[in-house]
């Protein structure tokens, strides 16, 4: 069995018979891979918690024929300040489950790996994690192809700026291709996501523009992901 070295964040883990955890990774070089750790849940396993979710870990694995195995983990950031803090770890949760929903199995991506390390490093410091959140997954969904249109109309191309967003039609769309869905918008929340999703991982705003914009990514993402993240029930809004 070939060995191989990797680095990856801990997406997930689940429990396997007595003593050992399926990890799910998502590594830079190989997408997501799940890997066995064997022992990790006896109290002196040499793994300790390096292999808790939000970890960024050195790794090396013996390619398996249906999972991996994980012979050796180096912490890189344990990202503690993620798992410390309660309103973080639930914005954290969000992040892991779609990155979990986006990668495929052994499919590189390395700008969806940076992607996560990013947001990961934002939400280790920021004081407001669902805004973190947001930028996040607006990334996220351009990642994927569904790169939201916040100026321009998302179907003839008219320049902005438009008054409705449409999720099904991919954004801000014009009053003569606007379909019966598309929902008025406040002035400024179309700006304020399309900061969030191509320049900073914050924004100034007042709460009402937020809410309408958090609202809208839910709206969008789901769409796109064909339905809601488990993990959004526990997030603060
Ligand atoms: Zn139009």
């Amino acid at each position: 069995m070939p060995l191989y070295k990797e680095q990856g964040i801990v997406l997930r883990t689940m429990k396997l018979g007595e003593a050992d955890r399926i990890v799910t990774l998502l590594t830079q070089g190989s997408g997501k891979v799940r890997a066995v750790a064997k022992g990790v849940r006896k109290t002196r396993s040499k793994f300790g918690a390096r292999l808790d979710p939000f970890t960024h870990v050195d790794l090396l694995l013996y390619k398996g024929r249906d999972l991996d195995i994980v012979t050796q983990a180096e912490i890189i950031t344990s990202f503690r300040e993620i798992r410390d803090s309660y309103d973080r770890f639930a914005a954290g949760e969000t992040i892991l489950e779609a990155i979990d929903r986006v990668a495929q199995e052994h499919e590189r991506s390395v700008r969806t790996f940076m992607l996560l390390l990013g947001a990961l490093r934002q939400l280790a410091q920021t004081d407001e994690p669902p805004v973190v959140v947001d930028a996040f997954l607006l990334r996220l969904v351009a990642l994927a192809g569904f790169r939201p249109h916040f100026s321009a109309c998302a179907s003839c191309g008219t320049p902005g700026p438009h008054m409705r967003f449409s999720v099904a039609q991919g954004g801000m769309v014009c009053e003569s291709c606007r379909s019966g869905a598309a929902v008025r918008l406040a002035e400024a929340t179309p700006p304020y996501l399309a900061t969030l999703m191509d320049d900073h991982w914050s924004a100034d705003a007042p709460d009402d523009v937020r809410r309408e914009g958090s609202g809208l990514v839910r709206a969008f993402v789901e769409y796109h992901f064909d339905r809601p993240l488990r993990a959004w029930s526990h997030m603060p809004r």
